[in-house]
């Protein structure tokens, strides 16, 4: 039975009083009354859940009020499906959104806890590999911002993106425990649980009107129980819901296989439900391509359509609202089997027509493509679909049949076209390609920077784009300013909000104010006080985690991000190795100190990015230990990339190293971070650098090598890499020292095959581009040698970066794809 709320109005308990007293004598009941600890004997992991369980109450009025509020005004939800966010810690985010911060300090002093321990001790939530996830986790705070009332759904993992640790310089993957203290910050709701089924088979049936209909019967079945946590707007706006789906049996033991014995059968069902959501799949830009991945799809999407049309249902009771009550985004292609579900359940549930059902349900959707990589888009085998999802695989082909029709009589396609725009590829084995189908289910298709989007239009999607002219549009991806400037830079912050005054803290745009003071002599020095404070903090991450001195006034030259070929850390530890050269054979010449910070993360089955590792790690120790370098040059390469690091590390970085194969990276988020610290960019025209360039100015950013259409250009012709090695003795002996094992004595030919791949194909141009990368890293030199110079660069960043707000793009995407109207700020 739909079940409506019958008291909007129900008095509620007062909002919880937020002075220091009050938030102790809080922190200490919890730590009694919930936690169960004395004072005298918890632990720090005690004082931390205490902490949460205050802070969060402190967020629960208004959170009840946020939902009470989107009930009442009946306004739209927008629904954000992503298989991946990849959040971090939450407590800081959450006491700076309400202004807790300081009473919170205060009240832990008086308790003999020190809040900056706690912090540190709180897990990272790294339910994400890397941009893709963490792009989910900025959205979900800014639709808080914004006031757009917002779920966002996906898999609460027990395992998020494994732990790195270095094994002599190689990478070894470690579980990551998230939750072994527990997680005070969700709350189980069993109450809200759904029957997911797999396999089976359909059956036609005629329902009480005689019309037929198609019934799907299963022959399997999980439980998706949700748990949700409170996501907190900047200054307590809204409230939103993160809601993850956990899977557990339907019977949670066999009894009767228990008692005749067989104990690890009775307990078989549960281990192959559990091992749904157990883990994450650690494949970034590659597809995961096995069937437990798509069973974590379709389970995750069909626990959330499920929800989403019980919750429309129980407040409208009707469906022909849909399109206008409910959008639901597609974070990339991994929810795309969402499409087939709303489907099904508006056809075999509801017993909506066809054609009626299909209007409904693109009215609702919209999709987010985050990579042309061909690697990375999605396809499954048919036979696997019909045999794990058969009515889902049914409603794929009248989708087709559907679209083909229409791309033949309406458009007149060619043969050719009709085998680009179908749903299935034809080519060596037949296989569902989820990219065709999340384009033509839903009524928007975006990309995630202006020279991403203009790409898709002219590859993958070139003849969907021609079908449907309408459809592309781009979102240029954003960052939160609150976490990636606000708090992890708190240094900044007060420097900025003493300056130009502390409404850009509301408004981002009005950074721009900083302008104005880029060349002025005194708030350089400021700038740059604040920059080498936040250096000498990582000074000492880097000290206590790796043993390794580096100086706070070297350039701090930062790349982080994960291991890819086309980001090319390969170019940038190359270029180290050409640096290293040099300064031995020229030690009297004027060298700027440098220190080259590597971060990230291998997928654990990429073998080149894995030998990327160890390759940079084995020049670290050469370099680092060979006193004629006298510390001009330093490599560092620091372990288990994950947010929480990002926040430590980017507010310290001089230099951004954006140095990815034009035409590869979609976008990038981790440049903007970067400029929003008061970095300068070193980077190629490729994803959203060429809309920084835009923004600062040809002065404040340094770009080089090939653009996108001289890349394919190379790749289409014989032209061989070999040639521009040939022309560049710098690169030359680079390459031959690394090939020769000059870094790697105890196995000369350990690289070997990596650096011969240059020489062969140079598929990502790292040969092509390194002059040109080695000339601009000279020009950066040269830049950093005039500090006044370097300061207003810099500043000028800090006070551009308004345009990569995720609040910007999350108001594009409200306006633009969800019809949902933002108040103005
Ligand atoms: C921002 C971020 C990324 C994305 O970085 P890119 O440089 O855009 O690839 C990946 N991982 C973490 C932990 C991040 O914070």
């Amino acid at each position: 039975m739909p079940q409506k709320p019958i008291v909007y109005d129900a008095p509620t308990p007062e909002p919880r009083a937020t002075t220091v007293e009050a938030i102790q004598a809080e922190i200490l009941e919890r730590l009694i009354y919930s936690i169960g600890k004395d004072p005298i004997v918890a632990r720090p992991h005690d004082w931390l859940a205490a902490t949460i369980l205050t802070v969060r109450d402190r967020v629960m009025d208004r959170w009840m009020e946020s939902s009470r509020e989107t009930w009442r005004s009946s306004q739209k939800r927008v629904y954000y499906l992503s298989l991946e966010f990849l959040i971090g810690r939450l407590m800081r985010d959450a006491m700076s959104n309400v202004g807790l911060i300081e009473p919170v300090r205060d009240a832990l002093k008086n308790l003999n806890v020190d809040l900056g321990d706690l912090v540190n001790l709180e897990p990272d939530a790294a339910l994400g590999n890397g941009g893709l996830g963490r792009l989910a986790a900025c959205f979900l705070e800014s639709m808080s911002s914004v006031k757009i009332p917002a779920y966002g759904y996906g898999i609460r993992y027990v395992h998020g993106l494994f732990r790195q640790e270095m094994s002599e310089g190689w990478q070894v993957e470690l579980p990551e425990e998230w939750l072994a203290h527990g997680n005070p910050w969700e709350f189980e709701r069993r109450e809200s649980a759904y029957e997911i089924g797999f396999g089976g088979s359909v059956e036609p049936v005629i329902d009480p009107d005689g019309i037929e209909r198609q019934e799907w019967r299963p022959n399997d079945h999980v439980m998706a129980v949700a748990f949700d946590t409170p996501i907190v707007g900047w200054r307590g706006a809204r409230v939103n819901t993160l809601r993850l789906w956990s899977a557990q049996p339907i019977d949670p033991i066999l009894l009767d296989k228990f008692n005749s014995g067989d104990h690890i059968g009775a307990l078989e069902e549960s281990s192959r439900a559990e091992a749904i959501t157990r883990v994450l799949y650690p494949a970034d830009s590659t597809a995961a391509g096995q069937e437990l991945r798509l069973r974590q799809e379709f389970f995750f999407s069909s626990a959330s359509l499920q929800d989403i049309v019980r919750r429309h249902l129980q407040q409208y009771d009707e469906l022909d609202s849909l399109p206008d009550k409910v959008a639901i985004q597609l974070n990339d292609t991994h929810p795309a089997i969402s499409i087939c579900e709303m489907m099904r359940i508006l056809l075999d549930v509801h017993g909506l027509e066809w054609a009626h059902a299909w209007k409904l349900s693109r009215g609702v959707f919209g999709y987010t493509n985050h990579t042309l990589l061909p690697e990375a888009l999605e396809s499954w085998p048919v036979a696997l679909l019909e045999r794990l999802l058969p009515r889902h695989m049914q409603i794929i082909y009248a989708i087709n049949a559907e679209v083909l029709t229409e791309a033949r009589q309406r458009a007149q396609f060619t043969d050719g076209q009709i085998a680009n725009v179908s749903l299935i590829d034809e080519n060596g084995g037949r296989r569902v390609r989820m990219g065709q189908l999340a384009f033509v289910g839903s009524h928007s298709t975006n990309g995630v920077s202006a020279l991403h989007t203009e790409l898709m239009k002219k590859t993958v999607f070139s003849d969907l784009h021609r079908l449907y002219p309408e459809r592309i549009n781009n979102k240029t991806n954003g960052i939160t300013p609150r976490r990636w400037l606000m708090q992890c830079n708190p240094g900044l912050t007060k420097l900025i909000t003493d300056r130009i005054g502390p409404e850009f803290l509301d408004n981002i745009d009005l950074l721009q104010g900083l302008n104005a003071h880029a060349d002025d002599q005194n708030f350089q020095k400021q700038f740059a006080a604040v920059k080498r404070d936040n250096k000498v903090r990582l000074a000492k991450v880097i000290k206590d985690r790796l043993g390794i001195n580096v100086s706070p006034d070297a350039m701090f030259d930062v790349q982080i991000k994960r291991i890819h070929e086309y980001k090319r850390q390969l170019l940038n530890i190359i270029q180290t190795v050409a640096a290293y050269d040099e300064i031995r054979a020229h030690p009297e010449r004027d060298w700027v100190p440098r220190v080259k910070i590597f971060a990230g993360k291998a997928a654990p089955g990429y073998w080149n990015a894995k030998l990327t590792i160890k390759l940079i790690n084995d020049v670290a120790k050469t370099i680092n230990n060979d006193p004629s370098v006298r510390g001009l040059l330093k490599v560092v390469f620091l372990p288990n990339y994950n947010v929480s690091l990002a926040e430590v590390i980017v507010p310290a970085a001089d230099l951004s190293e954006q140095i990815s194969t034009a035409g590869m990276e979609a976008s990038g988020t981790g440049n903007m971070k970067f400029m929003a610290n008061g970095a300068v960019t070193i980077g190629t025209m490729d994803g959203a650098n060429v809309e920084m360039h835009k923004e600062v100015g040809d002065d404040n950013i340094v770009i080089f090598g090939l653009r996108t259409e001289e890349v394919n250009e190379k790749r289409s012709t014989s032209e061989v890499p070999r040639s521009s090695i040939d022309a560049s003795p710098r690169l030359m002996e680079a390459l031959e020292s690394i090939s020769s094992g000059v870094f790697s004595p105890d196995d000369p030919n350990r690289y070997r095959d990596l650096i011969g791949g240059l020489y062969d194909h140079d598929w990502f141009m790292v040969a092509r581009d390194f002059d040109a990368y080695v000339a601009a890293q000279s020009k950066v030199d040269k830049l950093w040698s005039d500090p006044r110079r370097w300061s207003s660069m810099a500043i000028k960043n800090t006070a551009r970066v308004g345009y990569f707000s995720s609040d910007r793009t999350i108001r594009q995407y409200a306006e633009d794809i969800w019809g949902v109207s933002v108040p103005e700020t």
